[in-house]
C-alpha cells in the first residue's frame, strides 16, 4: 500500500545491512496514506550520523546539519535526508530545543514530531509504525498534536502556523484540544523569526481550503500581522458590500489565482479601510483614499515579513490601482498597464475580479463586464504592439546624449515625458519624431 521509491528502499536496506533500524517517516508517509504523491522522502534511523556515512557510499553525501543528526544523500537527481532518532531537550525560547539527544527507540523519535499524522514511520519489513494513532486521525481528517498541545506549542510556536498550513492545504479539522490550545498560545508566535512565519503564512493563504482557516483563526493571523485585527468585524455600511472588511478580504483571497503576488495583494488590498472610514449624512460608509493607505501599509508589513523587494513592489502597486476604474478607452488602459507593468496587468484584472465577486451580488454584473472589456482591449493592444514602456520606446538615453542632453536627471525626465506623450496617443512611437520632440521639451 505504501510504495517507496527504489532510492529510499536502497537507503533503508543499506542501513539495515549494517545492523541499524531505518524507516521512511513524516510527510511522505502521511501523503502516501492519503493517496497523494509525496514531494520528498525523509528517513529516520537508529544509526548515528557517522554510522550513516559508513553505511552508504560516501561520495553521495552532502554534509548538512550533521551535528543535529541529519545527513543528506544525493541519489540521481534527488536529495534524501537521513536523520538519527532524536529527542529534543528543554525548550526555553519557544522555537529551538536547547539541545538534542540521540535516542535508541523509534517511538521516542516519533514522540517529538508535531502532529499525529506526521508521526508515522514505515518500512517494508515492519510495515506501518504508528504509536500515536496518526492513521486514525488521517482517516478522520483531524490535525492533532502528539502529546499535550500546550506543551508542544510552548516548545515550538511555529507548530501553530504549521497546523493552520496543513488545515488550509488538506481541508482537515483541527482537533478540539489542539484548536483551543492554538488560540490560547498564539501570542508565542512573537518569538518566531519573520522569515519562518512568512513562509508558513504564504502557504496558509495559498491553500485549497484557506477560507475556513482564515475565518476561524483570524486571531492567530492577527498575532503575525496585527494590522488584520481592526479589519475583523469592521462593518462597511455600503450598498456595494454585504461582508465586513475581513470576511470580504478572505473571500477575495480565495477568489484570487494561486501564487504569492496574487494572494498577498488580495490579503492587503483593503487593509487600510478601517483607517479611512467615514459615514456621510445618508449613513453610507466611504473609504476614500484606501488604496493608497493599503498600499503603504502593505509595504511596511511585507518589509517586516522580510519579503523580497520585487514582490513588495508588485504587490503594493497592484493594491494602489485595484480600485481605479477609468472609462475603458485605449489611452486609459495603456496608462493602467504602464502603472502596474504589462506583466502584472492580468494579475490586476484578476484582483479586480476577485474583489468584485466578494461584493454585493446585486452590484457585480456591470463591474465584471467592465473588467472583461479591459481584458479584451489589453489583448488587442498586446497583439498590435500598442503598449509602451521605457524599454519599447524608440528612443533611449544615448540618443538624447547625441543631441546634447547629457545630465542624467534631465535624460530620465525627458524619456518619461516622451513616454507619456506616446501612451496618451499624442506622439507616434517613431524614432525621428521622438528625437524632434525631445529637442523641444
Ligand atoms: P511537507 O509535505 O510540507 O514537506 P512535512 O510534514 O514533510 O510536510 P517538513 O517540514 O518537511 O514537513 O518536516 C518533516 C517532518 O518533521 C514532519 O512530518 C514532522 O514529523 C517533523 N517536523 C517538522 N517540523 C516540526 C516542528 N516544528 N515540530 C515538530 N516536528 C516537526
Ligand atoms: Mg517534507
Amino acid at each position: 500500500m505504501i510504495s517507496m521509491p527504489e532510492n529510499v528502499k536502497y537507503i533503508i536496506s543499506q542501513l539495515e545491512k549494517s545492523g541499524y533500524e531505518a524507516y521512511a517517516v513524516g510527510g511522505c508517509i502521511r501523503d502516501s496514506l492519503m493517496g497523494l504523491t509525496p514531494h520528498d522522502w525523509d528517513v529516520t534511523t537508529s544509526a548515528l550520523p557517522q554510522q550513516v556515512l559508513s553505511s552508504l557510499d560516501a561520495h553521495n553525501i552532502i554534509d548538512s546539519g550533521m551535528k543535529h543528526g541529519t545527513v543528506t544523500v544525493k541519489l540521481g537527481q534527488d536529495l534524501y535526508e537521513i536523520t538519527t532518532f532524536r529527542a529534543d531537550g528543554e525548550y526555553t525560547d519557544c522555537r529551538r530545543p536547547d539541545s538534542v539527544s540521540f535516542v535508541t527507540s523509534l517511538t521516542e523519535d516519533l514522540a517529538r514530531r508535531d502532529f499525529t499524522m506526521n508521526a508515522i514511520a514505515y518500512n517494508d519489513k515492519a510495515g506501518v509504525c504508528d504509536p500515536f494513532s496518526g492513521e486514525q486521525d488521517l482517516k478522520n481528517r483531524l490535525i492533532r498534536c502528539v502529546g499535550d498541545p500546550d506543551k508542544r506549542f510552548g516548545e515550538d510556536a511555529l507548530r501553530i502556523l504549521r497546523a493552520l498550513r496543513f488545515a488550509s492545504r488538506l481541508g482537515f479539522e483541527i482537533e478540539e484540544k489542539t484548536s483551543l490550545s492554538l488560540h490560547k498560545n498564539a501570542y508565542l508566535l512573537d518569538n518566531i523569526s519573520a522569515e519562518r512565519k512568512c513562509s508558513e503564512l504564504l502557504q496558509i493563504i495559498d491553500g485549497e481550503y484557506a477560507e475556513k482557516v482564515l475565518i476561524d483563526y483570524s486571531d492567530v493571523l492577527s498575532v503575525v500581522i496585527p494590522e488584520i485585527s481592526p479589519m475583523i468585524g469592521f462593518e462597511q455600511h455600503n450598498p456595494h458590500h454585504i461582508y465586513d472588511v475581513w470576511q470580504h478580504t478572505v473571500k477575495v483571497i480565495v477568489n484570487s489565482p494561486h501564487g504569492k503576488v496574487s494572494r498577498l495583494s488580495a490579503m492587503f488590498h483593503d487593509i487600510g479601510k478601517p483607517h479611512c472610514f467615514s459615514l456621510d449624512e445618508d449613513g453610507v460608509g466611504h473609504f476614500k483614499p484606501h488604496p493608497g493607505i493599503s498600499a503603504d501599509m502593505s509595504r511596511e508589513i511585507m518589509n517586516r515579513l522580510r519579503l523580497d523587494k520585487k514582490t513588495i513592489t508588485e504587490v503594493s502597486n497592484l493594491i494602489l490601482y485595484h480600485d481605479t476604474r477609468p472609462p475603458a478607452t485605449d489611452k486609459n488602459i495603456r496608462r493602467m498597464i504602464h502603472n502596474v507593468g504589462a506583466e502584472n496587468f492580468i494579475a490586476l484584472l484578476e484582483l479586480k475580479k476577485a474583489d468584485t465577486l466578494a461584493q454585493n451580488p446585486e452590484t457585480i454584473d456591470y463591474k465584471l463586464e467592465y473588467i472583461e472589456q479591459l481584458r479584451k482591449i489589453f489583448a488587442e493592444q498586446t497583439k498590435n504592439g500598442e503598449q509602451f514602456s521605457l524599454k519599447t520606446l524608440n528612443i533611449n538615453g544615448s540618443d538624447l546624449i547625441s543631441i546634447g542632453i547629457t545630465d542624467g536627471k534631465t535624460i530620465g525626465k525627458t524619456l518619461n515625458t516622451l513616454l507619456s506623450l506616446v501612451i496618451d496617443g499624442e506622439l507616434e512611437n517613431d524614432h525621428d519624431l521622438l528625437l524632434n520632440a525631445a529637442k523641444n521639451i
